[in-house]
């Protein structure tokens, strides 16, 4: 019987991402994660004068980097002998992390559970249930709150155990007998070394290290940390740019140079779902994974930018996005506009459109924010200089 909060680990990981391109044939679901696309957006490409390139993170398995980074978490406690088959992740998440989780768990023979926020989209807990997932939903309450849905789950691992008289879900059961790890996204340093063995290595790779700046939103602040770092000790020259949406505090923090202090990685105001239509992005806290980041300037957007751009590119380049990869590609164009013609600047497309139905892309949802455009944007003047 084991149950392990994740800390970081030391040692060199296992990637899942060091798939050999020579050999035609992935061996099984976890081969087929990372090594995705890089995209040239011809659009903005053209209307800012500079390369915008963007990794297609949403042509993962699971539909997201997520996989990624669910793929580290499961195969790092694995090879520690923290959890072994027919043990269980438990994650607290509303967003792509448990759906990746839910499948890498089955590839690998364990089980997961997952709580959320019980106002989370029912197409995302449908999604969950298929995937195999023991789903818990629990009242939207703030992450200081002991039933917020992260540390509902990390009690459930804990619980899973210590507690025989824990509330009889039946998970719970299975984790006392076989195993269950929280999985801890936010900080987890699996995470950071998803992208800083994955993603960032692919896209040095397939720029061949010409790229002037990176630029994108955090939410565990994985990505931005796992990239920037990669890069910053590739080329100390290349930019990276953070963009935040509406109602996160890192831009203010980055703003007046105060992101790496103790007193602002513990200090952090709750954010309200109902500021913003961006999902999965946005920190009014510092996570383990963020402080990692090596970020020189940010820019914020708003989500009318970010509902045009999502449009604009549907429209010129037949790509239907989610918010967070709308968003970063308003950061792409910021940064492209700040650094001049003839640069290049690289970003991430984290999921679709279609994961984003109810909210992104819902007409009635827009037309009530009044954020509803009436047509597509010819140029980029919806964007702010
Ligand atoms: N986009 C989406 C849709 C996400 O779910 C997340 C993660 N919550 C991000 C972007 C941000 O990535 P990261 O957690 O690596 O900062």
């Amino acid at each position: 019987m084991s149950v392990i909060i994740l800390e970081e680990v030391d040692g060199p990981a296992n990637p899942q991402n060091a798939v050999s391109l020579s050999d035609p044939v992935r061996k099984g679901l976890l081969e087929t994660i990372g090594q995705t696309p890089l995209v040239r957006i011809g659009s903005l490409s053209d209307a800012t004068g500079c390369e915008i390139l963007a990794k297609a993170e949403f042509l993962n398995p699971g539909g997201s980097p997520k996989d990624r980074v669910a793929a580290q978490i499961v195969t790092e406690a694995m090879s520690r002998g923290d959890l072994s088959r027919g043990g269980t992740v438990a994650e607290g998440t509303s967003g792509s992390t448990g759906i990746s989780l839910a499948m890498v768990a089955q590839a690998v023979g364990c089980h997961s559970y997952v709580s959320l926020p019980d106002d989370a989209a029912e197409e995302k807990k449908q999604l969950l249930h298929a995937l195999g997932a023991h789903v818990e939903s629990v009242r939207p309450v703030s992450i200081t709150h002991k039933d917020h849905f992260v540390n509902k789950a990390r009690r459930r691992a804990t619980e899973g155990s210590t507690n025989s008289q824990a509330e009889p879900v039946s998970i719970l059961l299975r984790a006392a007998t076989e195993g269950c790890i929280f999985a801890n996204q936010f900080e987890n340093m699996a995470n950071f070394r998803a992208h800083y063995l994955g993603t960032a290595p692919e896209l040095w790779q397939q720029t061949k290290g010409r790229l002037d700046a990176f630029i994108a939103a955090a939410g565990t602040g994985g990505t931005i940390a796992g990239v920037s770092r990669y890069l910053k000790e590739k080329d100390s020259s290349i930019r990276i740019y953070l963009v935040d949406p509406p109602g996160s505090s890192l831009h203010n923090k980055v703003a007046r140079g105060v992101l790496y202090t103790r007193q602002e990685a513990e200090g952090h105001r709750l954010r309200n779902p109902d500021d913003t239509v961006m999902e999965g992005i946005g920190l009014n806290r510092l996570t383990n994974n963020f402080k990692e980041a090596r970020i020189d300037a940010s820019f914020q957007a708003t989500d009318l930018e970010a509902v045009e751009m999502a449009r604009f590119v549907l429209r010129n380049d037949g790509l239907f996005l989610g918010s967070s990869s709308a968003m970063n590609l308003v950061g792409a164009v910021k940064a492209a506009w700040e650094l001049g013609k003839g640069h290049t600047v690289v970003t991430v497309l984290c999921d679709s459109g279609a994961r984003h139905l109810s909210k992104f892309w819902n007409p009635q949802v827009l037309q009530k924010r009044g954020i509803m455009p009436d047509k597509v944007s010819d140029d980029l003047s919806f964007i702010a200089k």
